[in-house]
């Protein structure tokens, strides 16, 4: 990973844990479809669940810059690992960016760094598929407490997870769009799994669908209204994280290819193999890539950080264009970029008993275009671009 600045040591912990735990137990997490606990358990050691907590709350007080490099670590040693990672960043994120004065979700915070809950995220809800900007399931208050049921299509480690952090209409009587986000505790809901997670890659996200049920208190529900949420945290937090996990992906099956090429050409001194030629070309790709990933992440760490909090920026249009134009440009990356180590590894990559496997790698890499589906966010960017002015 090429950084300008000099690394800071919760990077250095997080690349640890991704080449002493998350790298040796990442078979048997894709094999089984189990729950990566060794890295996650080394990442709650570490302290890494509360890196985003400011630090007057007692967390790092890690930044964007930071949390993206951390998902590229883990990302080339265990998808599943640095995926669940940047979920629950995503909705730490949400809270300690509009949790405002409220007292409740600064004990939330303190109590999160404390504990090292795991926090996550329930957006998909049958009826509306991948549509995070609308529920069918409301909040249901009855005087200072409420109750929230969803059919959550897909809820990645809700059977382990420790919180649950919900879209919901505000009231019943509210339109589709009018969203809360609500904390709901481990103590106070139940999840009934409705389906499995068998999938293709991404296995050890455990992501299968749910029915919800739960109650809590009013101050649960973030005060600020889900669509700014979503415009100046949730959507860049999320599309930022989710494509540095994807690099990371990316770089892994690049060095793969690469030890490849060099052991053809070991084979055969004097002479360039002629997949080294698709490597020059996959590795330009790949800088590409890291080019735009690290200097998106700069640019809303820079917004995020200045006085004003970027809320005029993050609230445009061209802001929004810009992140779903990095998750979907991202996306499609990866996949081009992993297929294309494929055929420069050619059978060895092919198989999955080889040391130059790639099949792990392409398995993961093809959720990232699922993962709020591409062509439901080029509909929304056609939208915009039909009213969006120019520089
Ligand atoms: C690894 C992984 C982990 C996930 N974890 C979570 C999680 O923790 N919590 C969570 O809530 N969700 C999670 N999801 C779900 C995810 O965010 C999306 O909700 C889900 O992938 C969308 O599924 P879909 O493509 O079937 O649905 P949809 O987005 O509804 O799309 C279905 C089909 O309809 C098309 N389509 C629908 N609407 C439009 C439109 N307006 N314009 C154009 N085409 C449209 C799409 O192109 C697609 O072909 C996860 C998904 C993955 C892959």
């Amino acid at each position: 990973m090429a950084n300008h600045v000099s690394e800071s040591r919760h990077v250095t912990a997080a690349k640890r844990i991704g080449k002493e735990v998350a790298a040796p137990n990442a078979r048997s997490v894709d094999r089984d479809s189990r729950f990566p606990r060794e890295a996650l358990d080394a990442l709650r050691e570490a302290r890494l669940l509360s890196a985003f907590v400011p630090k007057d709350l007692g967390g790092l007080g890690c930044g964007m810059i930071e949390l993206s490099q951390m998902c590229e670590a883990l990302g080339q040693h265990c998808s599943s690992t640095a995926m669940v990672f940047a979920m629950h960043q995503i909705q730490v994120a949400s809270i300690v960016r509009h949790a405002g004065s409220s007292g409740f979700f600064r004990n939330f915070l303190s109590e999160l760094v404390e504990k090292q809950n795991l926090i996550a995220s329930v957006t998909s809800e049958a009826g509306v598929g991948g549509e995070m900007r609308n529920s069918v399931c409301a909040v249901e208050s009855q005087g200072d407490r409420f109750k929230l049921d969803k059919d959550a299509t897909t809820i990645s480690y809700g059977a382990h997870a420790d919180e649950l952090l919900v879209t919901a209409r505000r009231s019943t009587d509210a339109p589709a769009n009018d969203q809360s986000l609500v904390l709901v505790r481990k103590a106070d809901y139940t999840l009934e799994v409705n389906g499995v997670w068998d999938t293709l890659g991404m296995r050890g996200t455990c992501s299968p669908p749910f029915k919800l049920r739960s109650t809590g208190r009013m101050d649960q529900v973030l005060e600020a209204g889900f669509a700014d949420i979503a415009a100046h945290t949730m959507v860049p937090f999320s599309h930022v994280l989710w494509a540095n996990c994807w690099l990371g992906i990316a770089t892994a099956a690049v060095s793969k290819a690469r030890a490849f090429v060099r052991s053809a050409a070991r084979a055969k001194p004097g002479t360039t193999p002629p997949s080294a030629l698709r490597l020059a070309e996959v590795a330009g790709m790949l800088q590409s890539l890291r080019a735009n990933v690290h200097d998106v992440a700069a640019e809303c760490e820079q917004l995020m950080s200045a006085p004003d909090a970027g809320t005029e920026v993050l609230s445009s249009i061209a802001f929004a264009l810009k992140m779903n134009n990095v998750k979907v440009s991202t996306s499609t990356t990866l996949a081009d970029i992993v297929q294309r180590c494929l055929l420069i590894c050619g059978i060895m990559g092919y198989k999955n008993d080889s040391k130059f496997s790639i099949g792990l790698y392409l398995r993961d890499a093809l959720s990232a275009a699922l993962m709020v589906n591409n062509d439901r966010i080029y509909a929304t960017n056609a939208s915009m671009l039909l009213v969006l002015k120019d520089d």
